[in-house]
């Protein structure tokens, strides 16, 4: 999977819709200070099921929402769209809106979709809004002090299996749901008899 083009609309300072075409060889982005290079990174993190409004620097989720300056009123909703490569699969682009007082939503090229059907696509290709391939200020500092268990879940992401983690619980829990399903059963059968 390769990431194509990233545009954003009222998400952070991005007030006007902008783009960012993410040619083959694209390592960083550099600017002056407060130019809006962490929200960038920020943005990519979002449309790929960020759900910590901390880890976006903000209290709540609608603060990535633009927020207004002295001369320009804040918006009301946020967009932001990747756009992938999914090599034989052809190209498919990720969307993520939030609008103050609904929350977000997700689509895949125009379907909607949840979080999990999102977070579960970047995690079958080795990525997603926690890849240790996107490093943020003070990340480096994180993974050095990282306990072994949150070590080890770094490494299941970078290898692609963080997906098959959680179609497990699924599976796990459906299968609860079915030897319940058979216990109760038996019961029934039991009171017939
Ligand atoms: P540095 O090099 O100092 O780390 P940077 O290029 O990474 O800076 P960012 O941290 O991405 O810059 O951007 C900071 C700017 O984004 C600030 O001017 C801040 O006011 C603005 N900003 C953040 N959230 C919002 C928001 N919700 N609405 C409007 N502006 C916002």
């Amino acid at each position: 999977m390769r990431f194509r083009r990233l545009s954003l609309t009222g998400f952070k300072s991005f007030v006007e819709p902008a783009e960012l075409r993410i040619e083959p060889g694209l390592t960083g982005v550099v600017g002056p200070n407060g130019c809006g290079k962490s929200n960038l990174l920020e943005a990519l993190r979002w449309v790929m099921g960020e759900g910590s409004p901390k880890s976006l620097r903000g209290g709540g989720m609608e603060d990535v929402i633009f927020a207004g300056t002295a001369s320009r009123p804040a918006r009301d909703f946020a967009e932001v769209s990747l756009l992938l490569d999914r090599g034989p699969e052809g190209e498919a682009e990720v969307t993520r809106r939030i609008e103050r007082g609904a929350g977000s939503a997700y689509r895949v090229d125009g379907r909607d979709v949840r979080q999990k059907d999102v977070a579960l696509l970047f995690a079958d290709a080795a990525t997603g809004a926690h890849s240790p391939a996107l490093v943020s200020q003070g990340r480096i500092g994180a993974m050095i002090a990282a306990r072994p268990a949150e070590r080890r879940q770094m490494l299941e992401e970078a290898a692609g299996i963080a997906g098959l983690h959680v179609r497990r619980k699924d599976a796990e829990t459906r299968l609860r749901a079915t030897e319940a399903n058979l216990q109760r059963l038996d019961e029934l059968l039991g009171d017939q008899e």
